[in-house]
């Protein structure tokens, strides 16, 4: 496997970095992860400028111009001889000595790794996932805010802990005042009388990239949908719920702590979302 490293590409043994980078130390960095179908990119841009957008929350310069960028996932997608794949870019703040002042790094780490794209098993698809209320809160966003998408991954991590123990798929998170917001690694969307429903940014969420998406499609759909604010009580009231994101693009869910939503299966808004999102994925792919 073929890995970019700071300005190479190097095989998987000799791509390593120090134990005093700083985001080894402090989670002190940003990523993205991003998909491609047949060698094309799902919303490249999106996923560069939301990576720029968290470098810059961070004050972290990312050392590679946003116009090099496609050239670099192209290549690491072809050295690997990949078509469908997922890839991961790293900005790390850099190795430097113990401290947290960012300028004890003298240049940020930059990795991409390209790997084969895993799909999810089709019984998911087809059946749902179970989710489960995660008792750890989303971290406050104006303490740590969702929309960096940093290398510290804890508060999901403990989020995602708590699903795979109550023998979930994943775990929704609430906010400090206990209202939704998202899973550990993707957003909510439920339907509630005909409408599609999603906790809007405000309420402390990362604002996903499939998110918006199917937000756009639902709107040429001429399906009404709300970005709101929801206590986790309006998901008993939910005909139909599922999670986006860049790999899963849209998944049912048909159960939440161990209560069915609607009919306990996908429902027909999710079905109609998820075809649509299909048909006109061609329009999304750089
Ligand atoms: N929320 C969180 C916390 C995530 O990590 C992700 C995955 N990046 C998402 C939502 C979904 O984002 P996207 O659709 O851009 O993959």
């Amino acid at each position: 496997m073929w890995i970019y490293l700071n300005d190479a590409f190097v095989q998987r043994d000799k791509a390593v970095i120090s134990v005093f980078d700083h985001g080894f130390l402090y989670g002190d960095g940003v990523y993205e992860t991003l998909r491609a179908y047949s060698g094309r990119i799902f919303m490249l841009s999106q996923h560069l400028a939301r990576l720029q957008r968290s470098g810059n929350l961070i004050g972290l310069d990312i050392p590679i111009p946003e116009k090099d960028w496609p050239a670099l996932l192209n290549e690491a997608i072809r050295r690997n001889g990949l078509t469908d794949a997922y890839l991961r870019i790293t900005v790390s703040r850099g190795e430097g000595a113990i401290g947290l002042d960012p300028s004890l790094c003298r240049r940020p780490t930059v990795v991409i790794m390209a790997m084969p794209f895993q799909p999810y098993p089709s019984n998911l698809f087809r059946e749902g996932v179970k989710l489960t209320i995660a008792h750890v809160r989303r971290n406050l966003a104006t303490a740590l805010s969702p929309q960096i998408k940093s290398l510290n991954f804890l508060n999901n991590i403990l989020a995602k802990q708590e699903a795979l123990q109550a023998g979930a798929f994943d775990a929704l998170m609430l906010n400090s005042e206990g209202q939704l917001t998202e899973c550990s690694t993707s957003n909510l969307f439920f339907v509630r009388t005909g409408r599609l429903c999603t906790p809007s940014v405000a309420c402390g969420i990362l604002d996903g990239i499939t998110r918006e998406v199917v937000l756009l499609l639902a709107r040429e759909q001429g399906i009404p949908a709300d970005e709101g604010v929801y206590e986790a009580e309006a998901l008993r009231q939910a005909e139909e719920c599922f999670l986006t994101n860049t790999s899963m693009e849209i998944m049912p869910a048909c159960q939440i702590n161990n209560l069915p939503v609607g009919a306990g299966r996908p429902g027909s808004l999710t079905t109609r979302l998820q075809d649509h999102f299909r048909s006109n994925l061609a329009r999304f792919l750089g």
